[in-house]
């Protein structure tokens, strides 16, 4: 594996071969009789019986070994694929959607999310965590069980980079916070908005990319999601991200949900630098289209998409 830089588009892309893995297997790798062989990453609750498991992902994008610098071929840049690749087991129930968890069984994957954020951010290597979940096959899952991934890699992702420079231009000019503006402008507006629940909204973006684009965002400035607010409560944020689940599922047969946090301050040398120094500042979004694609054709009109969502009822 690999990791070359486009000159162009500035986007680093993972090259090379995942191991073989045959045939899919007949039973599934997520199950407790099987993971339970395994040494975990984290376990929670860590006593009695538990509910979510993070194991290191059995055929990696990224390997936690070897230097992070970068090696110059020609005109082009390219890295090896260091980094860290690992697989949150929701629930060890196998046919348990997080759609259909208690708000409490949401709120601890985000805690599991939040925690494995926090820790990898601790090695000054990694530029940028990741969590993302792929549910369902149109999604690109890997696994039918209930799980989401979280890598940790030298870079920062092209997406999370253009959303840094933008709010650091926004910043420049304006001496405000571009996500705080966006939940404000919102706010007044309502037609976008799909569902709150105590401080948090969710909403579709303006510039939709993808038909049903859900946002998740706190009205109150926070840069970081594995770092909450004092005084938040991310009971409220599992509430919320259980509703726009259930009413994604009544209109879509798959999703991605995204966690968006600040990239890793450790190390302010490299990349980071430029557009860092005067931008402490990043709020958290989840539940965002992941796709690579730059340039967007989206049917469904953010407006019409928050009222068909708000008019699902997901309690039923
Ligand atoms: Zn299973
Ligand atoms: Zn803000």
């Amino acid at each position: 594996m690999e990791l070359r830089k486009d000159p162009i588009t500035q986007s680093w892309v993972i090259l090379g071969q995942r191991e073989a893995r045959g045939d899919a297997p007949e039973e599934c790798p997520l199950e407790p009789a099987k993971i339970e062989k395994l040494r975990p990453i984290l376990t929670w609750p860590a006593e009695g019986a538990w509910q979510v498991r993070v194991l290191p992902h059995p055929d990696p994008l990224y390997h936690i070994e070897g230097e992070p610098g970068r090696v110059a071929e020609g005109m082009y840049d390219k890295m090896v694929a260091l980094g860290a690749h690992e697989v949150v087991v929701e629930t060890p129930q196998h046919d348990r959607r997080m759609s259909q968890f208690s708000d409490e069984e949401i709120e601890r994957v985000l805690w599991v999310w939040a925690s494995r954020i926090a820790d990898l951010k601790k090695d000054a290597r990694f530029k940028y965590v990741s969590v993302f979940k792929n549910q369902g096959a149109m999604a690109g899952e890997e696994w039918p069980h209930a799980h989401s991934q979280v890598t940790a890699t030298i870079f920062v992702p092209r997406r999370i980079k253009y959303e840094l420079s933008s709010a650091h231009e926004w910043f420049k000019d304006k001496e405000r916070c571009i996500f705080c503006d966006t939940v404000r402008q919102e706010e007044k507006q309502g037609k976008r908005i799909v569902d709150v629940q105590g401080e948090y909204y969710a909403l579709c973006p303006y510039a939709s990319r993808v038909p049903y684009e859900v946002w998740l965002m706190h009205r109150r400035h926070n840069h970081l999601f594995e770092q909450a607010r004092p005084g938040s409560n991310r009971r409220q944020l599992a509430a919320l991200l259980g509703r726009v689940l259930r009413r994604l599922e009544k209109v879509a047969p798959a999703y991605h949900l995204v966690v968006h946090t600040s990239p890793n301050t450790k190390n302010k040398k490299g990349e980071l630098a430029g557009y860092w120094k005067t931008l402490p500042d990043i709020v958290e979004k989840t539940s965002k289209s992941y796709s690579i694609k730059e340039v967007y054709f989206n049917a469904e009109m953010p407006e019409q998409a928050a009222a068909n969502l708000r008019a699902l009822d997901p309690n039923s």
